[in-house]
């Protein structure tokens, strides 16, 4: 069994000239690999490249920081996409972000509750982006009682994870890796293996040793590497587990 990039955006600026390699190198390496949508045209592409590539799925959504092109007609769009297209495994990233939308609260609580009653009409899980917005976010979740997801980039307390333990999983990435962050490096010991997925969230927060420059889905072994560090268990543990994981919460059979 292998790793699982359960969080990517592999598309655009960043990988124009060697995408075929990055896929080609996580075909290898990977189980499969889940691009991410972060508005209508990322969402569009996302889809694209998963018709291409059996191992690559898709999400769709609105980001917080991009529900400005969100309306009636590009919503409508997103949940057409979602319904025919079975390479489509979830409705995200969704969710609240006040670090960089400090302003916009209310449009981003409804543009979220919005994409979460979409989800629930197409009965898929989501992938939630939350950013100094915990409370609220887990407010709206525990108010949507038959969603079930994965919280991206865990950003939360233990406490905090297991009021939603039940129906989420943690997303895990390069940010555990980093030398001084001690609080999420407390969090993966805690929260049990079995609500864990791994994911790179690249081209961004490439993890230690490759810090700074460009991420790919490859990447995944760094975090892996650290988790079972962190719980003192062996590498095969934690790929078997965190693997099985991510097909479970996306739902995708062996
Ligand atoms: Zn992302």
């Amino acid at each position: 069994m292998k790793l699982v990039d359960t969080h990517c955006h592999i598309y655009g600026e960043k990988y124009k000239n060697d995408i075929e390699e990055v896929l080609a190198e996580a075909k290898k390496e990977l189980e499969f690999i889940v691009n991410i949508g972060y508005d209508l045209e990322s969402s569009k592409i996302s889809v694209d490249i998963a018709n291409k590539y059996d191992f690559v799925y898709a999400t769709v959504g609105f980001h917080p920081t991009d529900i400005s092109k969100m309306n009636e007609e590009s919503l409508k769009q997103i949940y057409e996409i979602a319904k025919k297209n079975n390479k489509v495994l979830a409705i995200g990233e969704i969710g609240l972000d006040y670090y960089w939308m400090k302003d916009e609260v209310e449009k981003q609580k409804i543009a979220f509750l919005k994409q979460l009653e979409l989800a629930e009409e197409i009965n898929k899980p989501v992938v939630i982006h939350t950013r100094e917005a915990m409370k609220d976010t887990i407010d709206i979740l525990k108010s949507k009682k038959n969603i079930t997801g994965i919280i991206h980039c865990y950003p939360g307390s233990y406490e905090t994870a297991k009021s939603v333990i039940d129906r989420f999983y943690f997303g895990i990435n390069g940010v555990v890796t980093f030398k001084n962050n001690k609080k999420t490096q407390e969090v993966v010991k805690k929260i049990p293996l079995e609500r864990l997925v791994i994911e790179t969230d690249a081209p961004y927060l490439t993890p230690t040793p490759f810090r700074g420059k460009r991420n790919k889905p490859t990447y995944v072994k760094y975090v892996a590497e650290k988790i079972a560090e962190l719980k003192n268990i062996s590498i095969d543990e934690v790929i078997k587990v965190t693997t099985n994981n991510a097909k479970k919460i996306y739902r995708i059979e062996d």
